[in-house]
């Protein structure tokens, strides 16, 4: 990538004198349905969701939504410029490494500036026996060297890539039923969080769980399985979160979304 995304044109400008900014959040994160609901009481924004459609009933933010991908990043500089977008949020879930690449890559293209709405990632306290893996391959490398009944949390998508570990018990907690290649020995959770620690407690409790694997998802709506872990004195096996693309401007929450933008009382 050569040009800086983000960087070509000032936040807070509208792309035509007269007419309101109009944001595109991507999303899929419970972040970018908060920043949606934010912008949602300043009727001067225009704000558009674009959610990726893996989830067969997703939660839906308040302003407009699309649901599907733009194909690739020309298309989605493509719809920046057909739909007068004057800012772009890359609020998606960490691990969707592709998308915040291609937004960077759309930026660049159209001018459109882009802020990345990145949650900070879980570190471990005292108490706690986290093991890092780089990737979901790396994680079903290392647990059978950490238990053998496994509270599975990393989602459907990947699930092809424990199918080979026939002497581990699963337990997969996911929002839709996970299709594909799964292990053989495994019962499924459907369930969307936030979860709470009392039910994650008896979720462990229950299942005779002694090693919880999960991505470095960040944020606190399931953060509970982690306190839960180190209460029971339970190993987890923490995937790192991908590369993101370089030069975009970064905010941790969506109230520093609202300031990049100029905030919803700037009037
Ligand atoms: P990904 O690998 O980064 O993206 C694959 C393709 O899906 C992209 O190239 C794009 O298609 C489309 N896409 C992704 N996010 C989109 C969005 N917000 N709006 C429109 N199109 C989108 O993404 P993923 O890991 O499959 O995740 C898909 C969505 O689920 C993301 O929006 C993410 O926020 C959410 N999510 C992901 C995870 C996870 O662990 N990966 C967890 C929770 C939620 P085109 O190239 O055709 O535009």
């Amino acid at each position: 990538m050569s040009a800086e995304p983000g960087r070509s044109a000032e936040p807070g400008t509208s792309a035509e004198p007269g007419s309101g900014p109009h944001v595109l959040i991507l999303g899929g994160t419970t972040e970018a349905r908060r920043l949606a609901e934010a912008l949602a009481q300043d009727s001067s924004y225009r704000v558009t969701t674009s959610l990726a459609g893996r989830v067969s009933a997703p939660v839906l933010p308040p302003g407009e939504t699309r649901i599907g991908g733009f194909g690739g990043p020309a298309g989605l500089a493509g719809w920046l410029l057909a739909h007068g977008v004057t800012h772009v949020v890359d609020a998606t879930h960490p691990f969707a490494e592709r998308m915040s690449f291609n937004a960077a890559e759309a930026a660049a293209l159209s001018g459109v500036p882009l802020l990345a709405l990145r949650r900070p990632g879980w570190t471990p306290g005292p108490g706690d026996s986290w093991t890092f893996a780089d990737s979901l391959a790396q994680a079903a490398e290392l647990l059978p060297g950490l238990g053998g009944r496994a509270f599975l949390t990393t989602g459907r998508m990947g699930l092809h890539t424990f199918a080979h570990l026939t002497d581990t018990w699963f337990l997969v907690r996911s929002v839709d039923p996970p299709d594909g290649q799964v292990p053989p020995r495994l019962e499924v959770l459907l369930a969307r969080g936030p979860f709470t620690l009392e039910d994650e407690r008896a979720l462990l409790a229950r299942h005779r769980i002694d090693v919880l694997v999960t991505k470095d998802s960040g944020g606190s709506a399931t953060a509970p399985k982690l306190t839960a872990a180190r209460e029971a004195g339970i190993p987890v096996l923490v995937v790192r979160r991908p590369a993101v693309p370089q030069g975009v401007p970064e905010a941790a929450t969506p109230s520093a979304v609202l300031r990049w933008l100029g905030g919803p009382a700037r009037h």
